[in-house]
């Protein structure tokens, strides 16, 4: 029997509910509120011309902790601070990426672009000032948290001093050492505040070898169709539970601006929100996992979601099928087993021929894929995810004779 084993570094997230009192959450607040402040100053710097680089943008945290006009900004942990500035430059970064790789619907970045952005409404992909939201984190790196002897609480030793929380949830973090800790983000939700904690892990897991390859093709009918023919349908809950979000909905918007019913239901809305993606991510999870364990290869359209937003009913099922987790969740997987995820530009897949490759148009209310060039015939889905994965195969092979980089494998 073959095996496959592979070393891969990994960044494992594991994530725990914080148990404290009501004057420790709003001291988590105030951290939150303060990370936001150096993340928006930043980019304030950024626009006025202040911060260039990643290293302005260290400087700028400094200049804010030592100004006595903001006196909360030194009360957060230092590198806490810097790891808000990151996120600011991260931002501005994204930019400037996008503008040279002139991302459509992004416009350009010279001079002057900027400067217009500057004095007018943002644009598209500019880098936003972020509001109070109910859903907002802070992040620690290395310093001002601490574990205990037995890691079931977690202390904060900023000036915040929001104190020790007892910690909730099925992790385990005997498993690894404290040095392996990188980050801690603290997230405040609508059901309470969480912690994550960001593990470096050598992640080594055994594959056998299946000898198989497959690609996936998804579609509103079926959560995906493979190569072979098989079909996930797309889990009941999912419809239900867009029915009761409705439902709380259209409560929220009778209720009265301001009113202590309004935030009753909007807090109502928050936490069926959470709900309802938790249980979509553990089965969009379990499909992955299905997928990566019992294939060697996986081919899948490289759908941009952004172009799908434009046609409405098309992207509410989208999101419904919740294929967008299921991509991050085969990326991840595909790391830690060492199995490539090959992505494919989507054109041509449903229309041609996985035989023969000539092209048979159909609607989309045509089901089955008839070939009159060479008799075959298959389902349209099973048809699209052959052509996926040919597709794939040749991006492979042409990279593999270039001897090119390996960019198109996630
Ligand atoms: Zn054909």
């Amino acid at each position: 029997m073959a095996y496959r084993q592979r070393r891969r570094q990994i960044m494992l997230v594991y994530e725990m509910k914080l148990q404290g009192t009501e004057s420790q959450y709003r001291s988590l607040d105030e951290a939150i509120r303060t990370g936001l402040f150096v993340r928006n100053s930043v980019i304030r710097a950024w626009l006025d011309g202040q911060v260039k680089s990643r290293n302005d943008a260290y400087k700028h945290c400094k200049l804010l902790s030592d100004n006595p006009e903001f006196p909360w900004a030194s009360r957060l942990n230092s590198m806490a601070r810097q790891a808000h500035a990151e996120r600011a430059w991260a931002s501005i970064e994204r930019f400037y990426r996008n503008c040279k790789q002139k991302t459509p619907g992004k416009k350009r970045c010279d001079l002057a672009a900027l400067q217009a952005a500057r004095g007018s409404a943002p644009r598209k992909g500019f880098p936003k000032f972020k509001k109070y939201q109910v859903r907002a984190s802070v992040e620690y790196k290395t310093s001002g948290w601490k574990l205990s002897g037995d890691r079931r609480y977690l202390t904060f030793t900023d000036k915040f001093q929001a104190g020790t929380f007892k910690l909730w949830g099925s992790r385990n973090l005997h498993f690894h050492q404290l040095e392996q800790i990188k980050r801690v983000r603290v997230i405040r939700r609508h059901d309470g505040y969480y912690a994550q904690f960001l593990i470096d892990h050598e992640r080594e897991e055994k594959k056998e070898l299946t000898g198989k390859q497959t690609g996936l093709d998804v579609g509103l009918n079926y959560f995906y169709t493979d190569c072979s023919g098989n079909q996930i349908d797309n889990p009941r809950f999912l419809r239900k539970d867009e029915r009761k979000l409705k439902k709380l909905q259209r409560r929220l918007s009778r209720t009265q601006k301001g009113s202590q019913n309004r935030k009753k239901a909007r807090n109502k809305l928050g936490r069926a929100h959470l709900k309802v993606s938790r249980r979509r991510n553990d089965w969009v999870c379990k499909q992955a996992q299905h997928v990566i364990g019992s294939n060697d290869l996986v081919a899948v359209e490289n759908l941009r979601i952004r172009n799908m937003v434009k046609n409405h009913h098309l992207a509410k099922s989208i999101s419904d099928a919740a294929w967008y987790r299921f991509r991050e969740w085969l990326e991840y997987m595909a790391r830690v087993y060492g199995v490539p995820v090959i992505a494919v530009e989507p054109a041509y897949t449903s229309q041609n021929c996985s035989n023969c490759g000539e092209k048979v148009v159909k609607t989309l209310s045509t089901r089955t894929h008839e070939c009159p060039h060479c008799g075959y015939i298959a389902d349209r889905d099973e048809n699209a995810a052959r052509n996926i994965l040919k597709s794939a195969l040749k991006q492979l092979s042409n990279k593999e004779t270039d001897k090119k980089s390996i960019n198109g494998l996630i």
